[in-house]
Order: structure tokens, then C-alpha cells, then sequence
């Protein structure tokens, strides 16, 4: 058989499916990477000792570090590779195939689609309101076994509020789990939904180490949730999801002095965004600025492809997102180090200030 007649072998759901197109795989070279959400400020880490034993399914150093942060008992923690894995696990836990649903709002993150189309779950897709919040009567009127709320909301960057997420609580209370994706909530703590878990059995909270935390390269994530949730992730999850290593690092990060460390170079962060914030507002070219509370901001321009490509062109990778639902001609772009920062705007200086000028020739 050839390779296509292979390829002919994969499961109809397989064919159908389009790979999530990650900063990574999508675009390469450059010397300043500002395209996933990533943080530049990364500490280091040591390994010790030898691998031959198989690691544990769910490290107590991890659990008990994570619930600390959390203030959490750790039979309300699942630890797994990425919240990504997260995502998956949720759905192959909690969907029947070919039968139930999950419910998403976009523009948001595209990993909740692409793990329910490769567990042939489908979506309800509730698009998100003009400014960025649900859309309550258009949610309440689908039947998902899974509501996926992403908050701060990845690539918008707002905080949907807190009394929406309530009001999907309530409303589905009987019916299916909430899932609050935390991801960038260092960058917001005070928008946790962490307090609504033990009011509202239907809550789970997905966290991951990749963002504030700088070990995206590690692939950790956290599902915070009441024990039975937890419990039924774990009969889905494979034996040994995380490597020792990975095991090994995540716990180091997780101490008190990491965690602290960890939310000064968020302080760091929030200034660097705040500051760019103010020069995008001022900058002709960049027709709109959207606020932020998390590690990236969202920008409309006239060409955001043209855009993209005359910044990598520099040297500087950030990440078009006009294909979102509901977002047209706009650009997204990581919070990176002070140097970063300062070659990002001198390069968007250099662009928006060529492209104006041709707009102003072809006007003439
Ligand atoms: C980056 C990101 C994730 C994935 O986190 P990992 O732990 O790296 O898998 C999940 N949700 C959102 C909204 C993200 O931006």
C-alpha cells in the first residue's frame, strides 16, 4: 500500500480534522518570540538523580504544592501535561461521543474546539458579545455537557465578569460543569473564581505552569475541581502523565520563594503592558487598542497580515488572530522583557511609519 491508501486507514473524524496551528509549528526564526503568550523572565532550574524508575501518576510534592498555592485540598487537584491535556481529558470524561456537546465562546482559545471535534463531540458555538462578555441568553439556550469559559480571555484579553460566570453556574448547576480556563489569572488574581469552587459542585478551574509561571517549555497544568470531578479525571488519565523531570521542576516551582519570584516578574509584566498600552493608543497605524488583564494585548491595524510579516521581517514574532470569529485586521502580542519591548515598538515605529507614508502617496 502506498501512503495514501494508509492515510485512507485513519478514522473519518481523523481526516477531517485541522491541527491546531500553534505559535510554535506556524512560525520560526526571529530572535524575539512575542507570538504565545510565553514569559520571558524565566528562572532556572536543576535536575538531580537518575530516571529508571516510572514516575508517579500524580507527584504528592506537586499536589500538596499546588493546593497550597491555591489553598486547595489536594484531593481537589489533578495535575497533568498542560492544561491542554486538561482540556482533553474533561471532554473525553464528561462527553459522550456522536451524543453530547460542549458549548464555547469566541473569539477564545481554539483548543476546547479541536479536542471535541477529535473526540467527534460537538460544539455549540456562542459568540462572544461586541464587548468581549457572553452572550447569557444565546449560552442558556444550548444543552452542553461543558461550558468553557476563558478568563482572562485569550486573545482578547478581558476578565469576563464575575457575576456572568455565576449566572452559568446557576444555570446549569444540575446539568453540566463550568470550566473557568485561569491560564493567565496571575496576571489578575483578583478575578480568581478559586472562592465559587466550594459553593458550586459544577465549577472547575483549569491552571497551567506555561504563562506567569515561564515553564510553557515544561508541559504541567493543573485542573482545580471537587473531589468527584477530580476522581473521574483520574480514571481517564494515563498512567504516567508526567515525566520525573517534569515532576521534579514543577515541584521547585511551586515554593514559596519561586511563587514569589513568579509574581514579581508579573508585576514586571503588567508595567511592561500597561506602558505599551499607552504607546499602541498614541501610535498612528493602530487603529484600536483593547485593555488587558493578562500578558498580551490585542490590536487592530489596517493589514494585519502585512503587519506580521514586516515585524518578523525584524526579527519579531507576533501572532495574527483575523481568523478568530468575530476579530477581523487584528494582531496579538506577548508582554516580553524590557529589551524586547523597546525593539517591538522601534520596529512597529519603522512599519507604521513606511505604511503611512505609502497610504499617503496612493491618496495622492
Ligand atoms: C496557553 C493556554 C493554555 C494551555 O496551557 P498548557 O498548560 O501550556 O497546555 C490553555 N488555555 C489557554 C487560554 C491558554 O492560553
Amino acid at each position: 500500500m502506498n501512503t495514501t491508501k494508509i492515510h485512507a486507514l485513519a478514522r473519518d473524524t481523523v481526516k477531517a480534522i485541522q491541527p491546531y496551528a500553534s505559535a510554535r509549528s506556524s512560525m520560526s526564526g526571529g530572535a524575539i518570540w512575542l507570538n504565545a503568550n510565553e514569559n520571558a523572565l524565566a528562572p532556572e532550574y536543576q535536575l538531580t538523580g537518575s530516571f529508571n524508575r516510572y514516575p508517579s501518576c500524580q507527584p504528592k510534592a506537586v499536589i500538596d504544592g499546588y493546593a497550597a498555592y491555591a489553598k486547595l485540598q489536594p484531593d481537589q487537584v489533578l495535575v497533568s501535561r498542560g492544561a491542554d491535556e486538561a482540556i482533553e481529558l474533561l471532554i473525553r470524561s464528561f462527553c459522550q461521543p456522536k451524543q453530547e456537546s460542549i458549548s464555547l465562546c469566541p473569539p477564545t482559545y481554539g483548543m476546547y474546539a479541536i479536542s471535541a471535534q477529535s473526540n467527534d463531540v460537538a460544539c455549540n458555538i456562542v459568540p462572544l458579545t461586541a464587548n468581549f462578555e457572553l452572550n447569557l441568553p444565546a449560552l442558556f439556550a444550548t444543552s452542553p455537557k461543558l461550558v468553557f469559559i476563558c478568563s482572562p480571555n485569550n486573545p482578547t484579553g478581558n476578565i469576563i465578569p464575575r457575576q456572568q460566570i455565576i449566572a452559568v453556574l446557576e444555570q446549569f448547576k444540575h446539568s453540566a460543569l463550568v470550566v473557568v480556563d485561569e491560564a493567565y489569572i496571575e496576571f489578575a488574581p483578583e478575578a480568581s473564581t478559586l472562592n465559587l469552587l466550594n459553593d458550586y459542585p459544577n465549577l472547575v478551574i483549569l491552571r497551567t505552569l506555561s504563562k506567569a509561571f515561564a515553564l510553557a517549555g515544561l508541559r504541567c497544568g493543573f485542573t482545580l475541581a471537587a473531589p468527584d470531578i477530580i476522581l473521574a479525571l483520574k480514571q481517564m488519565i494515563a498512567p504516567y502523565p508526567l515525566a520525573e523531570p517534569v515532576a521534579q521542576i514543577a515541584a521547585q516551582a511551586l515554593r514559596p520563594e519561586a511563587i514569589a519570584k513568579m509574581q514579581n516578574s508579573v508585576n514586571t509584566l503588567n508595567q511592561l503592558r500597561d506602558n505599551f498600552i499607552t504607546y499602541a493608543k498614541a501610535r498612528t497605524g493602530i487603529n484600536q487598542v483593547w485593555p488587558s488583564s493578562a500578558n498580551y494585548v490585542l490590536l487592530q491595524v489596517a493589514d494585519a497580515a502585512a503587519c506580521v510579516a514586516a515585524l518578523a521581517e525584524q526579527g519579531i514574532l507576533i501572532r495574527n488572530q483575523s481568523s478568530q470569529l468575530g476579530l477581523s485586521q487584528v494582531v496579538r502580542v506577548s508582554i516580553g522583557s524590557a529589551n524586547e519591548m523597546q525593539a517591538l515598538t522601534t520596529a512597529m515605529d519603522k512599519y507604521f511609519n513606511l505604511a503611512n507614508s505609502t497610504a499617503n502617496k496612493e491618496r495622492i
